[in-house]
């Protein structure tokens, strides 16, 4: 699978779950729409299931969507366990799971 950058978006001044309610400039979604339109998104184009957006995209138990995100750079693998996430959620739950383990600071 190539990566292929993400197109340039700009905001529009209106919020892009549709509902026409006017954001601030530099926002897509006025507070919580995002999640709105994710899940809008999958249910008109998965039912509903997150299987079959993985299976959409060419991934599943064969194929690992969060080895590709972390592939990619975009999520961290724990240096610990198994748990795989963005770094900010890798630092919160290295804190509780592995007290002792510094989580390196890629800044
Ligand atoms: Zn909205
Ligand atoms: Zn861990």
């Amino acid at each position: 699978m190539t990566t292929k950058p993400l197109p340039h978006l700009t905001p529009t001044g209106t919020c892009w779950c549709g509902c026409a309610t006017k954001v601030g400039a530099g926002s897509f979604f006025a507070p919580g729409h995002d999640k709105v339109a994710e899940a809008a998104l999958l249910a008109a184009e998965y039912g509903s299931s997150v299987a079959h957006l993985l299976h959409g995209h060419g991934y599943g138990p064969g194929h690992s969507v969060s080895a590709r995100a972390v592939a990619k750079g975009v999520w961290r693998k724990c240096p610990s366990c198994a748990y795989v996430g963005a770094l900010a959620g890798i630092a919160n739950r290295t804190r509780k799971a592995h007290p002792a383990t510094p989580v390196a600071d890629p800044t």
